[in-house]
Parts: C-alpha cells; structure tokens; sequence
C-alpha cells in the first residue's frame, strides 16, 4: 500500500511554467516527478492486479476508490479554501494517464466525481461549495453530472427534463441518461429546461441544480452493460417532480447552458490524457509480447510489419500526450482552449483505439481471447471517442474555429 503521505505532497502547488527557462520546456518539476512516481506506485499495486476482476463483475471499485481518495488521487481541483488539493489541469491529467494505464474503467469510476463537481467548482458559490464539495472532502462520496438524456446527448439544446418555479423551489421532471456515477453518487448536477418557449435561445432556456441522491422523487435505473470501462457505474435516473430549493440553483436562473458547457475546456484535456494511458497500455503490452513471441526462428518484433506497427503505436502515444499537455497547460495559464482541448480529446481517442486494435493485431489469437490483457483495451477504447462530446462534435468546434481564423487577414 502506498504511504498516506501523498496527500500533503499532492498539495503542493507548483507549476511547470515556474521553471525559470523561458519559452518550451518538456520538463516536469520535482513535485509532477513525485505525484508521477507516486500514482505509478499506486496503479502497478492497487489498479493493475483487480482491473480484470472489475471488467468481469461490473462491480463498482469501492475499495480502490477509498484508497485512491484517503491518498488525494482523486477530488483534485477542489479549492484549497475548503481543504481540497485545488490541483492544476495539469497535474491531474498526469494522474489520469497512469491511472488510465493500468484501466481507464476503475479510472473512470474513481474520476467521474470530478466531472460532477466541475460546475459547482466554476460556478457554486461559497455555500454551495462548502456544503457539496466539502462533503466530498470529509468522506469518500461521489459526485455525477446529468446532462444527457434518452433523446438528446450531443444536441443539449434539445433536453426535455424540466424545471418549473414554485416558490422558494424547483420542481423538476425528466429522464437523464448514460450518467457515469449515476448509481453511486451522493449529489448531482442536474441540467433542466427552465424556459418552456422553445424559440428561446440556448444560453438562457436552461437552469443548474444540484439535486441530492436522497430527494424524494429521484429513482435509479439498471447498471447499464456497456461495452467497456465496465467498472464504471453508468445509468439512467429519472426526476418525478423532485422539489429543489432555490438555494441549490448554480449562479441563477438561466444560466445552466454556459455552466454545463463551461466544463469541458477542463475536463477535455483529462479524457485525452486517459485516452493516452490507455495506448501507453496497448504499446506496452504488444512490445512485450513482441519481444517473446516467435515465429520462423525469431521474436515477432524482428518481423517489419510487425515493428512498424509498434513504431505507429509509439508515435500516437508521444503525439496524444504532448496535445493533451499543451491542452491542460492552456487551461492552467487562463487561455481559451476549446480549439486545442477538441483537438486532443479527438486525437488521443482515436490513437488510443487504433493502438488497441494494432494490440490485437501483434498477439494474433490470443489477443482475441480474454485471458490475455488485450481485448479488454479494445472494448474499454471506444468510449473514449463518444463521451464528453462525440469525435465528430469535436471536429464541429475545431473546424468553427478553422473557418473563423481563415476569415481574419495574414
Ligand atoms: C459510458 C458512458 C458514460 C457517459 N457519461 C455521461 C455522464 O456522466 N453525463 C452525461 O451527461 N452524459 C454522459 N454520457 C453521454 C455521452 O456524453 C453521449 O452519449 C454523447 O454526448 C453522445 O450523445 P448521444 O449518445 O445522444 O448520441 P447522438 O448525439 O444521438 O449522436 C449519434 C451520432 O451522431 C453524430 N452526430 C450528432 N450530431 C452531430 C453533428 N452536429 N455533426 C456530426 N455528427 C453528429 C454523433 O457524433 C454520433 O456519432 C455517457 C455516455 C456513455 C456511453
């Protein structure tokens, strides 16, 4: 087990770009160098060893969620005013890569509370804040972000759940869907239409709430089988008329839409860094095997085709994480990274899935099978393109971008 000291070592906020170099540096200061070592340890002991009896089960990893959580792996960006580790983008996408290596499954359900906590960080105020987050600083509880819904996923504009003023409250109806946590969280943040007039514009029509697990009128669906991540808890829950107080409104109503959507310049950069785990994962493992499968008198390695797809491999890995890098550091240094964030999200997803796929490739057979660690890469890859915005969403927001900046004069 690795020593309870991680969490004051964690808490050490230094930053790569107070290195005194100027200009690009590709190093990583003493403190990103220990939480590496750390969370390294972690996942080689704690992640590693139980990531194929979760895939199997679908059990929820409570166990390794309450280590990750006693050693400050996961709550990272909470603020330091209530006691949370108020990490940089950057430094949690480090963790998410190695946690990711070992799997993006127990990865995902360990880290899901932090997309959940996510609006409330950007746009909770201090009650808010003290009283949701800091309850997940106190015990080991999970937070979970319901936007999507049976009938609109990628076009928010069209959910249905809503939302109508009754005096000091909210009286909420509707059906969320795919929700990560969904079965397991303590709290959700909840996006609902507050404005029924359907011409009225997006940044206006949608209000935030956060709606506790325990209010009357909120039910939980099945654990859904997915394809992958299977550790991870993913579900449907239903709101029928679930009274919110106004208290639990994010900044006011009305403003839901930018708070829900003001996520993902922080999140993005974390599904591309976990997507990059996961190919690390892949390029391991066929390099491994590689080198002592042999066939015609050698080790597979020493066939071409075999090491070009190795050396296909390694350039996605380098190439995903540098994007995911300079996505977080863009994030942490309060530059507008929408452009750059769609772009690693969608590169690092598609590297992870064509390393999974090449993975397969280099085992022959028994990469088919599931004794072996590779299939489950695989299955745990798609995901990477579908959630947290689509491959092709993501080719909507770089391409707007491109055709905008193609508009300005040289
Ligand atoms: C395991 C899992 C976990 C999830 N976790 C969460 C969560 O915690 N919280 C949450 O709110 N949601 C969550 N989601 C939902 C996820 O974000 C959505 O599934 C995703 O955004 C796609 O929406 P959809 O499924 O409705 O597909 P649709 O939006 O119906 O899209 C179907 C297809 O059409 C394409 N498409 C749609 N619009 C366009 C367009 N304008 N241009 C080009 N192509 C387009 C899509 O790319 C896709 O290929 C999760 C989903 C899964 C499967």
């Amino acid at each position: 087990m690795v020593s309870r000291l991680v969490r004051p070592l964690l808490c050490t906020r230094t930053f790569s770009s107070a290195s005194p170099l100027n200009g690009y540096n590709f190093e990583l200061n003493d403190t990103q160098k220990e939480i590496l070592n750390v969370v390294r340890k972690f996942t080689r002991e704690e992640i590693i060893p139980v990531a194929s009896h979760y895939d199997k089960t679908g059990e929820f990893p409570w166990p390794i969620f309450k280590k990750a959580w006693e050693l400050g792996l996961t709550n990272n960006h909470i603020p330091s005013y209530l006691g949370g580790l108020e990490q940089n983008v950057f430094d949690s996408c480090l963790i998410t890569e190695e946690t990711s290596f070992g799997c993006t499954g127990i990865h995902t359900a360990i880290s899901g509370t932090n997309l959940g906590q996510s609006p409330i960080i950007s746009s909770g105020n201090r009650e808010q804040q003290k009283k949701y987050l800091g309850r997940l600083l106190d015990e080991p509880l999970i937070a979970a972000y319901c936007v999507t819904e049976p009938g609109a996923g990628s076009d928010v504009n069209g959910i249905q759940t809503k939302a109508v003023k009754k005096g000091e409250e909210w009286i909420l109806n509707g059906q969320k869907m795919w929700i990560t946590g969904g079965g397991v969280a303590n709290w959700y943040f909840v996006l609902a239409r507050s404005d029924p007039n359907p011409k009225c514009p997006a940044n206006k029509a949608f209000t935030g709430f956060i709606v506790e697990r325990d209010f009357p009128g909120v039910s939980l669906g099945r654990k859904e089988i997915n394809m992958g991540q299977r550790a991870s808890d993913t579900r449907g829950i239903t709101f029928e008329d679930v009274r919110v107080p106004k208290e639990n409104v994010l900044i006011g109503e009305g403003a839901g839409f930018k708070v829900a959507m003001s996520t993902f310049d922080k999140t993005r950069p974390g599904v591309a860094a976990g997507a990059t785990g996961l190919a690390a994962r892949a390029l391991y493992e066929a390099s491994k095997y590689a080198n002592e499968r042999k066939t015609f008198g050698v080790p597979i390695a020493q066939h071409q085709a075999v090491a070009f797809m190795l050396a296909d491999m390694a350039i996605g890995v380098e190439l995903a994480r540098l994007a995911w890098m300079k996505s977080a550091w863009q994030a942490d240094n309060s530059i507008r990274n929408s452009y750059v964030a769609s772009i690693a999200k969608c590169y690092a997803s598609n590297v992870a899935n064509k390393c999974a796929s090449n993975a397969v490739q280099v085992f022959g057979g028994a990469g088919y099978n599931s004794e072996y660690p590779v299939e489950k890469l695989i299955r745990d890859a798609k995901i990477f393109e579908i959630y947290e915005g689509t491959t092709e969403i993501q080719k909507v927001v770089i391409s707007r971008a491109v055709i905008e900046r193609s508009k300005q004069s040289l």
